[in-house]
């Protein structure tokens, strides 16, 4: 699944694309570790980027779509990836449009978080990042203890949590306005696509994750390309199921585009759910036998 996750900066966009790497086994592709390992790499795109850098010029957009690019073209990403800090502006959405309109790979879905202003001050002034594996801590929603009995996959030795120097308070409320003006916009933009989830991002991060992960499924029907599914009998009844909700989903929002969108709604996850697990269990029944014969 092709996902953007927008998000003001400490809406919890990082962690959740964590999440999501883990659950959907896409890679999260954030424009600034590419920005770092073309650099590294010593690729083309990587020594003019860090031309512009050095000069103390902001990275063109051509550049970091160019690098984009590069990245889709990767194995890794044919199921899909999670798009994570880009795009941050209309000029650069337009851009990606373009962009993987051109490699066939256009967007499926678009999560906007939503998070309380006072509360993403809180969250940007307590993150702290692991300079070691890149994980992003919270001193307001981890315990200490329980950061401190951990030990970092990348060195075994405890975590070494730093801020990142934008993260300060000083700075939260220029980023949030800067925000504000360039990036939100961008929620109108996918929603006139048919693109935009938006889900209350607020709480504990598993019950975030839920959410989400309820918006993804509830955007796109979920592809059968399970290694369990595929090796039980009944895989060409799994074919069939989607195509079905997918269709089902059509009528839906065309009678009621005001119901669909609150359907995706972090709202009620519990009533949507039940209705869902129950008619592809149904479904399942109904097919067994049928696929057993084959
Ligand atoms: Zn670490």
């Amino acid at each position: 699944m092709r996902i953007v996750l927008l998000g003001a900066p400490g809406s919890g966009k990082g962690t959740q694309s964590q999440r999501l790497v883990q659950r959907l086994g896409i890679p999260q592709i954030s424009t600034g570790d590419l920005l770092r390992a073309a650099v590294a790499k010593g690729t083309e795109l990587g020594r003019q980027a860090k031309q512009a850098m050095e000069g103390g010029r902001l990275v063109d957009d051509a550049l970091v779509l160019g690098m984009i690019r590069e990245r889709l073209g990767e194995p890794d990403t044919r199921g899909g990836f999670i798009l994570d800090g880009f795009p941050r502006n209309l000029a650069q959405a337009h851009a990606l449009d373009r962009l993987l309109e051109t490699v066939r790979q256009p967007l499926q879905a678009v999560v906007q978080l939503e998070v309380d202003y006072g509360e993403l001050v809180r969250r940007i002034s307590g993150r702290r990042t692991c300079a070691d594996c890149g994980r992003v801590f919270n001193l307001f929603s981890a315990k200490p203890a329980a950061l401190q009995g951990e030990l970092c996959p990348k060195t075994g030795a405890p975590h070494r949590l730093t801020q990142r120097p934008d993260d300060n308070e000083a700075t939260v409320a220029e980023r949030l306005r800067v925000y504000d003006e360039k990036t939100r916009p961008l929620i109108d933009f996918y929603r006139a696509r048919g693109l935009l989830q938006v889900i209350d991002a607020e709480g504990e991060v598993d019950t975030v994750t839920r959410r989400l992960t309820a918006a993804l499924g509830a955007a796109t029907p979920r592809r059968t390309t399970g290694r369990t599914r595929a090796a039980t009998p009944a895989r060409s009844a799994a074919r069939k199921r989607p195509a079905r909700r997918r269709a089902a989903a059509r009528t839906a929002s065309a009678r009621s585009p005001r119901a669909t969108r609150r359907t995706a709604s972090a709202k009620s996850p519990s009533r949507r759910k039940t209705p869902a697990k129950t008619s592809k269990a149904a479904g399942r029944r109904r097919r067994a036998p049928r696929g057993k014969r084959r």
